[in-house]
């Protein structure tokens, strides 16, 4: 019988090194991704081609319908849900408050906020000792912005991980008797294509201590020791990896 864990887009990205290091472990890896199937693809062979086990599930984590059927899915497989990575976010373009559309707001909290919620409660009732599961671990991916706010550039994102943060720390307390984990890592600056900003990570590495941006692998490394053996005493956590920003 596998040990499926799910990432929510899984395909690239921070998601996509989650998946390649998870698939590792020996888990079933549940990749979903919401449009871009080329690189969903391309991770799938990648796992297969060393040895791993998974599957792609194509699902909009902001639309409740499609979450509904992405569980479906999963519920399909010979295996047991142990593992959720709630990792599919947006970032809209910046800009301050006042320019802020209130549609483009609640876009952002409907995968970054709404999208989490609903998936983390799906995975409960499949991983709740209580209900016939393993048990398990979830495992959000905030960000730095939660504590920085970031102003005049992405309140609105900022504010949505703030709200994972406080998510994390409830649902930890929330399942800890069913055998469930909840933790959260919060990313400073990772190279990857959702800084759509002309040289902005180049302009912010100066204000990183470290001096550099990190790689989706540094994010990755810590989601693995979260979800392992290792980590069975933490839950309700919030892992700053920024640089010693
Ligand atoms: P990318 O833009 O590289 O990737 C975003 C991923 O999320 C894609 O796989 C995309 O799927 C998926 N996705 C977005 N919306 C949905 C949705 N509604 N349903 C399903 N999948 C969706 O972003 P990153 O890898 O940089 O970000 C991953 C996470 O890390 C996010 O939560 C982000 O907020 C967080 N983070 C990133 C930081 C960074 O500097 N990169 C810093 C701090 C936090 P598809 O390709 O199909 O569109």
């Amino acid at each position: 019988m596998e040990k499926i864990i799910l990432i929510t887009g899984g395909n690239r990205g921070i998601g996509r090194a989650i998946s390649l290091e998870l698939a590792k472990k020996d888990y079933f890896i549940c990749i979903n991704y919401r449009n871009d199937e080329n690189s969903a693809i391309e991770v799938i062979n990648e796992i297969h081609l060393n040895g791993g086990t998974g599957s792609l599930i194509k699902a909009d984590i902001s639309k409740e319908e499609d979450i509904i059927k992405l569980f479906k899915e999963i519920d399909k497989i010979d295996g047991k849900l142990v593992g959720l990575i709630n990792n599919a976010g947006v970032l809209e373009a910046q800009s301050d408050l006042a320019n802020m559309s209130l549609e483009r707001i609640k876009k952002t909290f409907d995968t970054n906020v709404f999208g989490t919620f609903a998936c983390s409660k799906e995975a409960i009732n499949r991983m709740s000792i209580n209900q016939n599961g393993l048990g398990g671990s979830i495992i959000n991916i905030s960000s730095g912005a939660s504590k920085s706010g970031s102003p005049n550039q992405y309140i609105d994102y900022a504010s949505s991980k703030g709200a994972i943060d406080t998510f994390t720390i409830g649902l930890a307390k929330e399942v800890a008797s069913v055998g469930i984990r909840v933790n959260a890592i919060r990313p400073g600056f990772i190279k990857t294509e959702i800084h759509k900003t002309p040289n902005r990570l180049d302009d912010v590495k100066k204000l990183i201590p470290m001096q550099r941006i990190g790689e989706p692998i540094e994010i990755a490394k810590a989601v693995v020791w979260l979800i392992s053996e290792e980590a069975s005493y933490t839950s309700g956590a919030l892992i700053d990896i920024a640089g010693g920003k």
